[in-house]
């Protein structure tokens, strides 16, 4: 029964991801969410249900249109791959509880984030902003700490990543510190402080690697918001356990 259900949210958790690729693209191409129907970018054509199926149908059609044969972005198993992971292995840190809702509801906007800053560097208030809205519902009534607590996270993920942007003059985008106001409602603010630790220490890593690998020229604006996913997701789930391990040196 367990590993029935683990499948399942794996399953849900592709399609979703299926459709948050959708949701990106299309936010940011200022296009409907609901219409047109899915349509191949380069040749138009309606897609078929069988060109829709997460990851299978990239492999099967080795990456091309199957009317076209235009390279399809491997962003799109990307975004139902990332998203499927992520929302296991929260819903496996949580499982069936209440707390389940902020946490969906955070990680699903950090993979919209993702897959909108991966493309144009931009994380849309448009997201941000009906997601922060959710989030704070959900603490008024989910949560183990009072809300205030939730709240002073959120005011603290804000306020930091407005100081960094500041020192780091226009290093952080506007996007970041919105998406920070998220994250500190739905973590509090020890873990929120804890996430940004981590995804400075991720960033300053996978900045490291693209530099060595000639992918970015020195200089140039780096995604951020996959290391603020990675940062977060792991504080949110580890985050006491990292903090408790680090106090035990001291
Ligand atoms: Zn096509």
């Amino acid at each position: 029964m367990l590993i029935f259900i683990d499948l399942l949210v794996l399953l849900v958790a592709l399609i979703f991801g299926s459709f948050f690729n959708v949701v990106a693209i299309r936010l940011l191409q200022k296009e409907s969410i609901a219409f047109p129907p899915s349509h191949c970018p380069n040749c138009n054509h309606r897609l078929h249900a069988l060109d829709l199926i997460p990851v299978l149908s990239y492999v099967f059609l080795k990456g091309k249109c199957r009317y076209c044969k235009t390279t399809i972005s491997p962003l799109y198993p990307f975004g139902e791959i990332l998203a499927a992971f992520s929302i296991f292995f929260v819903y496996k840190h949580v499982g069936l509880s209440l707390e389940l809702i902020p946490a969906l509801l955070l990680t699903i906007l950090l993979v919209i984030s993702v897959l909108t800053d991966i493309r144009e560097q931009l994380i849309l208030d448009i997201v941000t902003f009906p997601m922060l809205g959710l989030i704070v519902l959900s603490r008024i009534f989910i949560g183990t700490e009072p809300f205030w607590f939730y709240l002073l996270g959120g005011l603290i993920g804000f306020g930091l990543l407005l100081i960094l942007a500041i020192v780091s003059k226009g290093g952080m985008g506007g996007g970041d510190i919105k998406l920070y106001a998220a994250i500190g409602v739905a973590l509090g603010p020890i873990l929120t402080v804890i996430s940004l630790v981590l995804a400075s220490f991720v960033g300053a890593i996978v900045g490291v690697l693209l530099l060595m690998s000639g992918k970015v020229k020195r200089g140039q604006p780096i995604a951020f918001g996959p290391s603020i996913m990675v940062g977060t997701l792991i504080a949110y789930t580890y985050g006491y356990d990292i903090l408790n391990w680090y106090l035990s040196f001291w």
